[in-house]
């Protein structure tokens, strides 16, 4: 039977590209390296104008803190270091190399020549910071100190291959054609942590991948395939650990706490590059979708490139998008640019006209049918916390677990009164934050609100 949490919401696939092979993309003249792609602290530059770079050469890093490395997708020549739009809404500097087209490697690049047997945990989170890797699955937080902070405290190691958004099979699609590398990262990641059980965890969705990633690990008695029942959202890391072990993860708590440590596949993928080959995070696999692009498809593409040469790249638009979501359609951010480019955490870009506007025919108001209690996967009541944060009561929303909230976007999908939660529960956290940083300020040695 498959493997499944409470609540959460059965949302209409549109897997419309499951079966469109990965192509690479054709180079583009530029690409638009935001030096922050990271959680934490953003990367200096380590080149200036005028600069000649290679693909895959170190062009930011952090001086201090959390963060890692940017590295140059294509090669060619700084043109530029300028502030640019990114898919979080934020304007960060970025540097804009002009492509020669001659994807010149860099020349420092080199793949781990020892055996993995022997490769200790600090070798290898050095290999994985030095690589630029975060979490590829969207929260983009540094890979490396993912693996430094479970260290000790975990015995279980549970790669999403869930890939439970609307319209995104970019994961299907690298667990069917280089299911390999996603095993091979896997048994990086093992020895980094010294435990002895990985679980893949797919939805059964993907019977194809399944398959594959069974006959692949049917000899290891390390690396198991767990099969999920495909529902929404079930690659939350909070209900992909209660559906596979039963243990309940309350907010502020993080999976190493009950043992576990979630990776992304494409992020374990990227792992395997680095050690095998020396090449740093400078690709990412993206499903490019939606009822206004004229060929959808899966591809290969530099990060930095924009999203405007990505539809061009799909034969253009087929008609005029209402929007363009950078991510899934449940959690992803709307664009404002098409100059906004790729980054490591971007999986797709989609673009819609209304007739996937679920809004258009609601007054936005409430009819207390409780379809959106029922559907939360963290238990939460959704329709008090988005009426609270209307009305701007942000304690009472902060009481009713605000901040619990994963913001998957069930609770919104299915409301009949088209009332946009978890917008209002958004709004309710930005404002519980920035409130608290206040207090912390004016008080450092008063505990965090919970
Ligand atoms: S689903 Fe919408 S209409 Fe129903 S209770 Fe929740 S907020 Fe109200
Ligand atoms: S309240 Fe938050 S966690 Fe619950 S369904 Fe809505 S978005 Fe998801």
């Amino acid at each position: 039977m498959a493997y499944t949490f409470n609540g959460g919401i059965h949302v209409e696939e549109y897997k419309n590209t499951r079966r469109c092979r990965i192509e690479a993309f054709t180079p583009v003249k530029s690409v638009a390296i935001p030096l922050q792609q990271h959680i934490g602290v953003p990367c200096e530059p380590l080149v200036a104008v005028g600069d000649t770079v290679t693909v895959g050469q170190k062009i930011g890093d952090v001086k201090e803190g959390l963060g890692c490395p940017v590295h140059a997708s294509v090669s060619g020549k700084v043109m530029d270091i300028a502030e640019r739009p990114t898919s979080n809404g934020s304007i960060v500097k970025s540097i804009i190399i002009e492509n020669d087209g001659l994807d010149t490697p860099c020349p420092d690049l080199t793949p781990y020549h020892g055996r993995l047997s022997d490769a200790s945990t600090e070798e290898i989170i050095r290999i994985v910071r030095e690589a630029g890797i975060t979490g590829m699955g969207g929260a983009s937080f540094p890979t490396y100190a993912k693996i430094q902070s479970a260290v000790g405290k975990v015995d279980k190691i549970i790669v999403n291959c869930a890939e439970c958004e609307p319209f995104i099979t970019a994961n299907h699609r690298l667990l069917l054609e280089n299911p390999a590398s996603v095993i091979n990262g896997v048994k990086i990641l093992l020895k980094a942590f010294g435990v002895h059980t990985a679980w893949l965890a797919v939805e059964d969705n993907k019977l194809d991948a399944i398959n594959k990633l069974e006959e692949l690990t049917a000899e290891s008695n390390m690396i198991e395939v767990k099969v999920m029942k495909t529902k929404y959202p079930q690659g939350d890391e909070r209900q992909l650990i209660f559906a596979l072990t039963g243990e309940e993860l309350p907010a502020g708590k993080l999976p190493a706490d009950v043992g576990c440590v979630i990776f992304n596949a494409e992020t374990c993928s990227a792992i395997f590059r680095a050690f095998s080959r020396g090449m740093p995070l400078v690709k990412r696999i993206i499903t490019v979708d939606g009822d206004c692009i004229r060929y959808p498809r899966n591809l290969l593409v530099p990060i930095g490139t924009s999203i405007g040469d990505i539809i061009e790249f799909c034969g253009g638009l087929s008609r005029t998008p209402k929007k363009i979501i950078a991510g899934g359609p449940m959690m992803g951010q709307a664009q404002w640019d098409i100059r906004t480019p790729v980054v490591k955490g971007t999986s797709a870009i989609l673009l819609f006209s209304n007739r996937f506007d679920k809004r258009k025919n609601a007054d936005e108001t409430c009819i207390r049918c409780g379809k959106c209690v029922r559907n939360c996967p963290m238990h939460l009541m959704p329709n008090y916390i988005a009426q609270y944060s209307r009305i701007g009561d942000h304690e009472n929303a902060a009481k009713y677990g605000a901040m619990s909230c994963v913001e998957c976007g069930s609770c919104s999908y299915n409301c009949p009164g088209g009332v946009e939660i978890v917008q209002f529960i958004r709004m309710a956290k930005a404002t519980i934050r920035a409130e608290q940083k206040k207090r912390d300020a004016l008080s450092p040695n008063q505990s965090k609100q919970k």
